[in-house]
């Protein structure tokens, strides 16, 4: 099976899908048309590059393969998170402190842009405030103790630091040992907050075609590029790809090279019934989203109206779970047995472009050097990627300075090719499994 069709499978019995009405259609392209910028892809990131864009008065028409929102961006765990999916000494390792210390300024950016942008555009995406990070055993909380530490001392960032004493104040759970605490992270509900920025969009004036995949990309005569689809074309000045794990299996021609550097890595959910809300209440009584320390970690959150919502296990093999729900359901228990009466109601997944390094990449190819990309957030792009649009926006109008701070981190493309990466990747996994349960 490939990975768009088992995509497609995994995408049929979701929450958001259910809570979050599509009152807009839009058109497929099915004509000749000029931009200043095209965009492959009505993810985060692209929709986030087109209201930048557009904010500035460019000419922009957005073509996305299936439907806005339809890929990662109206499907996770909802999770607005500091930081990057690596840690910041990878950054540091590379770029060095003061470099490193921007990027994290610019996550922190990225947190305020997807509220800004709430407001400005009065999308009612169910904002709530606050992210606990847990440890699962006293190492791993020593670990997180000294993390919390550094961020204080060297970032400028407390986070409140939970003690095992206090740790059952903050969760109803027998499988968290201590913690942190961030009131500037939050969660929301991905695929309403998505589809508001493309409406945002669309007021801005930024054209776009769904059911659109781009097949080709021409680079002509000076520097102007031909996006091919199978009903149109669109000629642009600059492109931006923000096509996720999906760009490599709709249009391998488009960059060969990109797709080696991101692996498609599987990742479920299951949304609970509602509960009563003094019952879902107790279980994190201040509402926050929860991610553990785990490498392999479990991710879950209380939804607006009263459910659960509980994501993790990862699968390497671009093989759906024969029972997502089921198994899913069993990591839910671990953390709150109390909840075994409670039904599933929702199960669901996705793919994650994860780098080796789990950093982001974003750079520029073709002959002007006038193709922008976005991709590698390795499950951490909720937030990033509104920051990320805005960086590839500032670049496309000449200033690259912050965006060349993540072009400038180096990624190695998976070994073994595409054949043999799966398997050498799914026994380093079951080493971090190992190492997951010291
Ligand atoms: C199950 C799951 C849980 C997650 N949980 C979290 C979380 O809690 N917190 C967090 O920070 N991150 C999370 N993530 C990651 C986060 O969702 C992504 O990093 C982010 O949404 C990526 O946005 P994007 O715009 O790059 O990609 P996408 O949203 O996937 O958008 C890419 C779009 O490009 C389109 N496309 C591709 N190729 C073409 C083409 N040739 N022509 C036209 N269109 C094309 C696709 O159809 C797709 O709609 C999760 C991801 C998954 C799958």
């Amino acid at each position: 099976m490939s990975l768009l069709s088992i995509d497609r499978d995994l995408t049929r019995d979701s929450y958001y899908v259910a809570t979050a009405p599509r009152l807009e259609a839009y058109a497929p392209l099915q004509e000749h048309l000029s931009a200043d910028v095209a965009i492959v892809g009505a993810g985060l990131a692209g929709l986030s590059a087109a209201i930048e864009l557009a904010q500035t008065g460019r000419k922009v028409v957005v073509l996305e393969a299936g439907l806005v929102g339809g890929g990662a961006s109206g499907r996770n765990g909802g999770q607005a998170i500091h930081g990057l999916a690596c840690d910041q000494s990878e950054i540091e390792s590379q770029l060095g402190l003061a470099d490193a210390k921007r990027v994290w300024a610019m996550s922190l950016e990225a947190l305020d842009i997807l509220q800004q942008r709430c407001a400005e555009h009065s999308i009612d995406a169910d904002w709530q405030p606050g992210f606990l990070s847990l440890a699962t055993n006293e190492k791993k909380a020593a670990e997180l103790r000294q993390w919390q530490q550094r961020m204080a001392e060297v970032y400028d960032y407390p986070l409140q630091w939970i003690s095992p004493q206090d740790i059952g104040a903050w969760i109803a759970s027998p499988r968290f040992t201590a913690g942190v605490h961030d009131p500037r992270s939050g969660h929301l509900h991905p695929l309403k907050y998505c589809l508001g920025l493309a409406a945002a969009a669309q007021k801005l004036g930024v054209r776009l075609c769904e059911q659109s995949a781009v097949t080709r990309i021409d680079e002509g005569e000076g520097q102007v590029l031909t996006l091919h689809t199978a009903s149109g074309q669109l000629r642009a000045q600059q492109v931006l790809l923000a096509g996720n794990v999906y760009l490599p299996e709709v249009a391998p021609q488009l960059a060969p090279q990109l797709g080696a550097r991101i692996m498609p890595v599987g990742t479920y959910i299951v949304c609970s019934e509602a509960m009563d809300a003094a019952r879902c209440q107790a279980l994190i009584p201040s509402r926050s989203a929860v991610c553990d320390t785990n490498f392999i970690l479990d991710y879950f959150r209380p939804t607006a109206d009263h459910r659960l919502l509980y994501g993790g296990r990862v699968s390497y093999s671009t093989m759906s779970p024969r029972s997502v729900k089921d198994s899913m359901h069993r990591n839910l228990l671990r953390s709150f047995p109390q909840l075994s009466d409670l039904g599933m109601q929702f199960a669901w997944g996705g793919f994650v472009d994860i780098t080796m390094n789990r950093a982001p990449d974003f750079g520029r190819l073709g002959r002007a050097r006038n193709i922008y990309y976005l991709q590698g957030f390795s499950g951490h792009g909720l937030a990033l990627t509104g920051l990320a649009g805005r960086v590839a926006a500032e670049a496309m109008q000449g200033d690259s300075e912050r965006f060349d701070v993540f072009a400038k981190l180096r990624h190695q493309p998976f070994p073994g090719g595409k054949l043999f990466r799966m398997p050498a990747l799914v026994l380093g996994m079951l080493y971090y499994r190992l190492k997951d349960m010291l």
